[in-house]
């Protein structure tokens, strides 16, 4: 079992965003390379408490989280976060804020991550809207999505640079009511990452990049919704030097069906059938979004029944399962009648079989829905 993000971080379900913060920060702190040199252990639970922070610390994925779990993240792919662990330069690319200020006040001295002093700036992100349809919210799909991404030129040559002799920070001291306060700030010279531009080809820009197309895979699992953004690791824009690149964010946007509509992952159709169909019985085709589904309606079905096909809904985010299609029966009642057929109607009228006798068993329409938000 996979430790609870919570519980990680020693906190309650319900944490306000700056008690999560808070809270990380103190785990960052304690287990914290810089303090621990050589502590296995204590690197574990700084990734740790990373992995739990960069869930709970975004409303998306904390709220996917709080509805499925670990689940939301395993297996689906894509995804950021959770499941395939965080390095040690991804923390300290993302989180490299939450550090700030501890300088010399906190007994920290930059933050290499082990790497001889010097922070790997990561390249910028890039985001991108993709429109689904409903069969591909459904199922899933594999979209080869077409991205314009900053990348190093070749010929591109780097030198130290001379600001911050490579460390990448410069140290700030200040003078404050408790003395002099050392504290680390990003090199403004080279932007972090030690290096500047020597020489560059006349076609890149100032940084010795150029923007190539790039066509990338993005495997979307089924049971997106509108506005959820899925992380593509490294598929940003490149950084100069020896940064590491962004990642492509692609955003989801999904497009209405012209006859299924979605709640949850429950999906619903209004069937239509004649009088003499409801009468006699008949079997329909339905476009559901698993392909073609013919179904069966009994001789003397009501207007309102619903039939439940279970399956046919869409995929559950989690991966377990999938919702129903709920078939809502509508029986037409026809407007305009020929001479005949009035007549038809008019001897029928008082007829027995045509007068109302609904069933203990047949639940009216009130009780369905209630069953069905129940
Ligand atoms: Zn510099």
């Amino acid at each position: 079992m996979k430790e609870d993000y919570y519980d990680i971080l020693g906190i309650a379900k319900g944490a306000s965003a700056a008690e999560i913060k808070k809270a990380y920060r103190k785990k960052a702190v304690q287990y914290h390379p810089d303090k621990n040199p050589g502590d296995a252990k204590a690197e574990e639970m700084f990734k740790k408490a990373a992995e739990a922070y960069e869930v709970l610390s975004d409303d998306n994925k904390k709220a996917r989280y709080d509805q499925y779990g670990h689940a939301a993240f395993d297996g689906s792919g894509g995804f950021g976060g959770g499941g395939g662990g965080m390095n040690m330069d991804d923390i300290f690319n993302q989180f490299g804020d939450i550090f700030g200020g501890f300088g010399g006040g906190g007994g920290f001295s930059g933050f290499g991550g082990g790497g001889g002093g010097q922070r790997r700036v990561k390249g910028s992100s890039l985001k991108i809207r993709v429109a689904l349809t409903l069969e591909e919210v459904a199922n899933g799909v594999e979209k080869k999505i077409k991205v314009k991404r900053k990348v190093q030129a070749s010929g591109v040559t780097y030198k130290t640079c001379g600001t911050c002799g490579g460390r990448g920070q410069v140290t700030k001291i200040t003078n404050t009511i408790l003395g002099r306060m050392q504290t680390a700030a990003t090199c403004s010279s080279c932007g972090g990452s030690g290096q500047i531009l020597d020489h560059k080809p006349g076609d890149a820009d100032a940084q010795g990049m150029i923007v190539k197309e790039e066509t990338v895979a993005v495997k979307i699992p089924g049971g997106v919704e509108d506005g959820m953004q899925l992380k593509v690791s490294g598929k940003g824009n490149d950084a100069p030097g020896n940064g590491v690149p962004g990642d492509l964010i692609v955003a989801i946007e999904t497009l209405e069906h012209e006859t299924l509509k979605r709640e949850g992952d429950n999906l619903h159709y209004d069937l239509y059938v004649s009088i003499s169909e409801a009468v006699l019985g008949t079997s329909k085709e339905i476009d559901a979004v698993t392909g073609k589904v013919r179904i069966k309606l009994e001789p003397g079905i009501q207007s309102g029944k619903i039939l439940r096909l279970r399956g046919k809904g869409i995929s559950s985010l989690n991966g377990y399962g999938a919702g129903d299609l709920l078939v809502h029966v509508n029986v037409w009642t026809p407007k305009t009648l020929s001479k005949e057929q009035k007549e038809f109607f008019e001897k029928m009228q008082n007829n027995e079989n045509f007068i109302p006798n609904p069933e203990k068993s047949d639940k009216s329409f009130f009780e369905k829905v209630k069953d069905m938000f129940s």
